[in-house]
């Protein structure tokens, strides 16, 4: 770590993290709502601290934790397909690691939390609406089962930020939020980008190791292909988190290298969407024009990131290491392939391999794309229904998203495939599967309109919907009352339809 003179520099050189301090939103703040299995699962405490004064002052920024040195990280990135130069941290502090009774190591950090040496223009601050989505997708993740940050807090405050939130000239004022976020490591691909086509190669090397040391415990420290077994593992892991992103309709909306993890988790949740219709071009980012990031590029630009990667560690591989390297990112389309299948059989249900589960699950996907079905809901009711109600057929309201989808005219020639598919697997009964469709299929899903209406009630000071979405999303593949009392899991509302799409600010 270097110190960076003066306060506010744009570039600096061999330098992976710099000191900056917080600076705190001003008074009053609120304790918005906490995450009670990341304070008494991962930070080891109980829940009753987080009604302190303490607490509120330690996740605002107010108040350092004992021992804690904050800082910001210098990292580059490509954005949207070009090199920027140096990013880095610019509203983000990393308050240290904890360590906790399981032994797992995890970093802590603010965001919204003031501006660091990387800030560039920016004010440092992060508004309600951004951090609204960041605690409640985080999480929701986590339920389904998917690879990412966590977000312990959510912290509002009386303090303005203004923001041209939606794009459209107006700017407006907001309100300023710090959410305390944890990840097992927050570096990036980008993190080692800067160092590489800086010429900074002790430092890469020095940040590889550290990297491997404490993130990758099945890499030996002393293995000489160390560099390239840390490769082939984040090719694989990255095209993994891709296919599972794809198996929920999640579309990051930035897939820049400075946002994809070394760690291959979720991070960085920004104009995220989940889509809703089924569409290839579903675009969640309003400022992502040529829609590079739509939800059916992200396995391309996995590619792109990986490639970005490879380069960076090109000074570190030998050449036989470097053509090794080149041949593992031409297995990544594979890689991925492969778990997209998994997934997408397990969605339907399907056990064992037939030779036409690939064309079963395309079929399925282009009859929702032409009726513009509802990805989430169309899987659910497929999972929720017996197998004599789909042979039947006549869906109704209450399985909208079927009556939605059952309007293509391939539909009976489908559901016909699909029965009978089912029935050839021995030792499957209609109950298992249904069990196991649901296991795998959310009910709930975190929609634009839903974060939208907790982020207008919290506007507010009404914090009942952020906690009501977020104990709802950690129990994504159950139905529960509340959230079918507030139609989580209805045709989605015409107004959230009409919703202006998302750019983060
Ligand atoms: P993102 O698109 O969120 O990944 O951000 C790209 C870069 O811009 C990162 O270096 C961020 O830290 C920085 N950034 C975004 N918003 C702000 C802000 N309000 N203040 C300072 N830096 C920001
Ligand atoms: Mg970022
Ligand atoms: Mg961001």
């Amino acid at each position: 770590m270097d110190e960076v003179d003066g306060d506010y520099v744009r570039t600096v050189k061999n330098c992976v993290f710099s000191r900056s301090l917080p600076a705190p939103l001003r008074a009053p703040v609120t304790l918005a709502a906490v995450s009670k299995s990341v304070i008494e699962d991962i930070l080891d405490l109980d829940i009753r601290v987080t009604q302190t004064d303490a607490f509120l002052h330690y996740v605002s920024g107010a108040e350092l934790i004992p021992g804690s040195i904050p800082l910001a990280h210098r990292y580059g990135g490509h954005q949207f397909g070009y090199w920027s130069g140096q990013l880095g941290d610019g509203r983000a502090h990393l308050l240290g690691q904890y360590t906790n009774r399981k032994g797992e190591i995890w970093e802590l950090q603010l965001k919204g939390s003031g501006k660091t040496p990387y800030s560039r223009a920016g004010d440092g601050r992060a508004v309600v609406r951004s951090s609204v989505r960041e605690f409640l997708c985080s999480e929701a993740m986590q339920a389904l089962g998917i690879a990412t940050s966590r977000a312990a807090s959510l912290v509002v405050s009386e303090e303005s930020v203004w923001r041209d939130q939606f794009y459209d000239g107006n700017v407006r004022k907001e309100r300023g939020a710090v959410v305390l976020r944890l990840a097992r490591s927050w570096f990036r691909i980008g993190s080692l980008e800067v160092l590489s086509r800086g010429g900074e190669l002790d430092l890469l090397r020095k940040l590889l190791n550290f990297i491997i040391e404490n993130n990758f415990p099945a890499i030996a420290t002393e293995d000489p292909d160390k560099y390239l077994v840390f490769y082939s593992t984040v090719v694989r892991e990255t095209a993994h988190l891709i296919a599972q992103w794809m198996a929920v309709g999640f579309a990051h909306g930035v897939c820049n290298t400075d946002n994809f993890s070394l760690l291959s988790i979720t991070i960085d949740y920004g104009p995220f969407g989940f889509m809703e219709s089924y569409d290839p071009n579903f675009v969640p980012n309003t400022s992502d024009d040529q829609g590079r990031y739509s939800i059916g590029a992200q396995a391309d630009v996995g590619l792109f990131n990986l490639e970005k990667l490879l380069e960076s560690l090109q000074p570190v591989l030998t050449p036989s290491q470097q053509q090794r390297a080149a041949a593992v990112l031409k297995g990544y389309a594979g890689l991925y392939q492969m778990r997209f299948h998994q997934l997408f059989k397990a969605k339907l249900g399907l056990l064992g391999e037939e030779e036409e589960d690939g064309n079963l699950i395309a079929f399925l996907l282009k009859m929702m794309e032409d009726t513009g079905s509802d990805f989430t809901m169309t899987f659910r009711q497929l999972s929720e229904a017996s197998v004599q109600q789909l042979h039947r057929g006549g869906f109704t309201q209450v399985t909208w998203a079927l009556h939605d989808l059952s309007s293509h005219q391939l539909f009976s020639d489908w559901s016909r495939l699909f029965l009978l598919r089912l029935a050839r697997q021995e030792g499957d009964n209609d109950e298992d599967r249904r069990h196991r469709m649901k296991s795998v299929n959310p009910r709930y899903v975190l929609r634009n309109w839903m974060a939208e209406s907790a982020t207008r009630k919290a506007e507010t000071n009404d914090f009942s919907e952020v906690v009501l979405l977020h104990d709802v999303l950690g129990n994504p593949f159950i139905a529960q009352d509340a959230a079918e009392d507030t139609g989580y899991a209805a045709r989605p509302p015409l107004w959230g339809r009409r919703l202006k799409k998302y750019g983060e600010l």
